[in-house]
């Protein structure tokens, strides 16, 4: 038995089968038998049992620099360009691949800063905080057919980015292994500070902006560390102009924010603060008191309890508000991945 209470930030006491660490793309050619999952810093999963099948664990690490590119994506080494390609190993974490960047004057991941995981896992879920979403800055994606061991390099555009969404969560795509990712990134600053908490502030540069990120985050979101969680569990669901108009008639203010196809994003964290389940405790796991929609686990607990806990939120806000909640988070069960309503 593999035990993977260190490879899953709620740090759950679970096992799986197998577990294989994966340092290059050639240790993905010994076959693979079985349900397998694939593993990055696994800070977006919930295993809510144990998993009877292999865990491919992606640590391909390294950063090669591309060529540089002018206003017209054309590679060229004079003064003008405005970016660069780079290429990074799915198993680099994040937040060291941004750190990297911008001390290299590389610009454009300074909002993403301190989101736990790693670079291969980041695409999957089309990870974004303050504004901005890493498939933006995304050029390509090179993976591996788990079982055919069949290179595939997918663009931005076959990546189908949305909102905390890629087709490598859609079915029939969960096989790929991303061994790299190659970003197109920015090298002049231009601050994206749409979001409270920057939007009053004044930025000379990339490192500024990302350290406010920084310190925006410690105070707000607890860190994976020190207290078991996987970030945001919820996603923020979308709602008609309608719905709004009835919730402001009841709440008054309600956080919403506009989209382009005329939907309203609506704050999960505050649906579950108005449902009277913030900071709330049920065993060994709770609800972030600073930031409602992270799950905690409080030391010890065991999946079900995280799973009954999510219920019981869900559950609340369902009979306030009469909106669904969706897991941001991805849950897997003894056989694989499972969806929200198999639970
Ligand atoms: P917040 O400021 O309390 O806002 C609540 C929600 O409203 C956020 O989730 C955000 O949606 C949305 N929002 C806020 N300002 C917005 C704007 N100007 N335009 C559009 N949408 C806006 O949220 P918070 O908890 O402090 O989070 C701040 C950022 O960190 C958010 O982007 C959030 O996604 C990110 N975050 C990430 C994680 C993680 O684990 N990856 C965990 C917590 C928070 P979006 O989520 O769509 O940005």
């Amino acid at each position: 038995m593999f035990d993977l209470s260190a490879y899953n930030t709620f740090n759950l006491t679970v096992y799986a089968q197998e577990g294989r660490v994966i340092a290059t793309p050639e240790d993905l050619a010994q076959p693979v038998r079985g349900p397998f999952i694939i593993l990055g810093g696994g800070s977006d999963v919930l295993f809510t049992e144990d998993f009877a099948g292999t865990v491919l664990i992606n640590r391909i690490m390294g950063i090669e620099y591309g060529p540089k590119l002018d206003v017209h994506g054309q590679p060229t080494a004079d003064d003008n360009a405005t970016h660069i390609l780079v290429r990074v190993g799915g198993g680099v974490l994040l937040d060291d691949f941004i750190a990297t960047m911008i001390a290299e004057g590389i610009c454009g991941l300074e909002n993403l800063s301190l989101i736990p995981g790693t670079v291969g896992a980041a695409p999957i879920q089309n990870v974004g905080a303050y504004g901005v979403e890493i498939g933006e800055l995304i050029a390509c994606v090179e993976a591996r057919e788990v079982l055919s061991g069949k290179c595939v390099t997918l663009t931005k555009e076959q990546c189908r980015f949305s909102y905390r969404s890629s087709i490598f969560k859609e079915q029939g795509w969960s096989n790929l292994f991303i061994t790299h990712v190659i970003f197109k990134l920015p090298l002049r600053f231009t601050p994206q500070v749409n979001y409270a908490g920057l939007q009053s502030c004044e930025f000379k540069n990339a490192a500024a902006l990302r350290a406010r990120v920084i310190a925006l985050r410690t105070e707000k979101l607890p860190n994976p560390k020190y207290v078991g969680n996987a970030g945001s569990f919820f996603k923020n669901p979308y709602v008609s102009a309608a719905k709004v108009a009835e919730l402001q008639a009841h709440y008054g203010t309600v956080p919403c924010y506009l989209q382009s196809d005329g939907r309203y994003k609506l704050a999960a964290g505050w649906l579950i603060d108005q449902a009277h389940c913030r900071g709330i405790k049920h065993g060994q796991v709770g609800t972030w008191g600073k930031q409602a929609l992270v799950i905690v686990n409080l030391g010890g607990a065991k999946p079900h309890e995280v799973v009954a806990l999510a219920k019981y939120v869900s559950a609340e806000v369902r009979n306030q508000f009469a909106l669904d909640l969706v897991p941001e988070v991805r849950l897997y069960g003894k056989h694989g991945e499972i969806s929200w309503d198999q639970i």
